[in-house]
């Protein structure tokens, strides 16, 4: 394991985005490709295991697996824990999002349950937010905090192809769209995760070495 200090001088620095979620990794990429880093995944280090995200909150959650990450791999790591935090449900799913219709269930499964959960919620009462909490840890243990969110409503029915999770059932009046109708160059720059991320691109000097 090469650690941050003794990278050979002029080798690119090695950032690991803690996920193997291919969707969330897409993302994230698109948004820090221009930086000068080497980006890695979890996907290049396959006999890691997954970290129990048990924590109470989504910035204990990714503090969890970007210390864990950090530490493992001997490299900065950057991990975000997100979801859907629907108002009328007291901010359910929230941080049990992925496991809203059980570990097996597919995307779609999951939106449908929450469909199903806020029927009778008429139009005015289904305010939501999709929230991102990312943390950021060197191996010798710095860290930092930041947050991004995005303001919508739930639909009634799934509208559009494009994203992930719950984008289909999350309409942003700004857009008049669903976030799985806007083009991903444009979900890239509006979203949680991108809020979240721009946050980050400003604090990231602080780990790099001068
Ligand atoms: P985690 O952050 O990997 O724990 O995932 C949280 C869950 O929230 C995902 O599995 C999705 O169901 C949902 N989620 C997070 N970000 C998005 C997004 O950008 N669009 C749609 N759903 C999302």
């Amino acid at each position: 394991m090469e650690a941050l200090k003794d990278r050979k001088k002029d080798a690119p620095i090695e950032l690991v985005i803690a996920t193997r979620n291919p969707g969330k990794l897409r993302e994230i990429e698109a948004i820090l490709a221009h930086l000068p880093l080497k980006l890695l995944s979890l996907e290049d280090f396959p006999d890691i295991p997954d970290v129990v995200e048990d924590g109470t909150t989504f910035a204990e959650n990714a503090g969890k697996k970007a210390s864990t990450i950090a530490r493992l791999t001997g490299r900065l790591a950057i991990a975000d824990d997100s979801g859907l935090s629907v108002k009328a449900l007291k901010g359910r799913p929230g941080i049990f999002s992925a496991r809203f219709a059980g570990n097996e269930a597919t995307d779609q499964e999951r939106y449908q349950k929450l469909l199903d959960e806020m029927l009778g919620i008429p139009d005015g009462q289904r305010q939501a937010a999709f929230v991102c909490a990312m943390a950021i840890f060197s191996p010798d243990g710095e860290t930092q905090f930041v947050e991004g969110k995005i303001q919508g409503w739930i639909t009634f029915a799934p509208q559009g192809e494009y994203g992930f999770g719950y984008d289909p059932v999350f309409f942003i009046p700004e857009f008049g769209k669903t976030m799985a109708e806007l083009e991903p160059e444009v979900k890239n720059r509006i979203s949680h995760r991108a809020r979240a991320l721009e946050k980050l691109k400003l604090i990231l000097p602080k780990f790099l070495p001068p």
